[in-house]
């Protein structure tokens, strides 16, 4: 191996790691040897004694993520509490559920800000820091099968998640020749607060277990590998792919 997937003595910033894939990436992340930056709106106990336990730092930057203006802060503050910034999971999100002719400009806006706009903006907060630094970084944003498929009853969803693959091909494009990794991953069906209406309704539920070849619900720690993968230094050579990790559902 000439590459490692070792992650000491790194530093990841994760958005929306309290909870669901969120808390899955950073604990594979400090697994890995990384110290950890949970920036969202929730304070994030449980992840804190998970990164903790392993040994690792952790440290929480309360943001709310409906609006940019905290991308400067979050980048200065990760780089301040914990000395350096390497790795960047866009992994916050949002989803709002309605028919397309009710869809309202609110159910637009909510969902859109959250998932691209200010992926984007963090994404260029932390590109700016390292050009500054004139260091390379990762960067990792979680996509969808939406990314790929139209889905139904999720308009904002679908355009977020098919912008956040192209927006991480473009930055892929554009920093690449700097060492900045821009990738993606785009999650399966994974049991988090995201599906619960999905899973509490039993049609939808059989309907999309049935389409899985794996059989089941994604957890959150099946996410982990891809993560560490994309965060290492053994994807050194890889710029603006994007990896599922959906149990087989897009081989279907
Ligand atoms: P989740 O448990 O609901 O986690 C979403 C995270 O994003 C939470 O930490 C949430 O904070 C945070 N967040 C949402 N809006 C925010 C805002 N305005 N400001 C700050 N933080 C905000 O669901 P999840 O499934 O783990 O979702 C994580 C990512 O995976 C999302 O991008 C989602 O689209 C994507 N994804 C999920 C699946 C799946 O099957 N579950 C599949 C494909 C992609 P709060 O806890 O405070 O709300």
């Amino acid at each position: 191996m000439s590459h490692s997937f070792d992650l000491g003595g790194r530093v990841a910033l994760v958005t929306g790691a309290n909870t669901g894939l969120g808390q899955g990436i950073a604990v594979a992340l400090a697994e890995a040897g990384a110290d950890i930056a949970a920036a969202g709106r929730s304070v994030p106990d449980d992840t804190r004694a998970q990164v903790e336990a392993l040994g690792r730092r952790f440290v929480f930057i309360e943001a709310a993520l409906d609006t940019i203006a905290p991308v400067g802060d979050i980048v200065s503050g990760t780089v301040s509490q914990l000395g350096r910034l390497d790795i960047l999971v866009n992994n916050a999100g949002t989803i709002r559920r309605n028919d397309a002719l009710d869809f309202t400009e609110d159910d637009w806006d909510a969902v859109a800000g959250v998932n691209l706009k200010t992926l984007f903006f963090l994404s260029q907060a932390a590109g700016r820091h390292w050009v500054a630094q004139g260091q390379g970084g990762k960067i990792i944003n979680v996509a969808s099968m939406l990314s790929f498929q139209g889905g139904i009853r999720v308009a904002s969803y679908t355009a977020s998640k098919s912008g956040v693959l192209g927006v991480t091909r473009l930055l892929a494009n554009e920093w690449a020749g700097k060492g900045i990794n821009v990738n993606a991953i785009a999650p399966g069906y994974f049991a988090t607060n995201n599906t619960e209406a999905l899973r509490n309704d039993s049609a939808r539920n059989r309907a999309i277990l049935e389409r899985i070849p794996a059989n089941r619900w994604g957890k959150p720690s099946d996410l982990g590998g891809a993560a560490v993968f994309l965060a290492s230094d053994a994807a050194d050579y890889v710029h603006g792919a994007v990896l599922p990790v959906d149990g087989g559902w897009l081989a279907r």
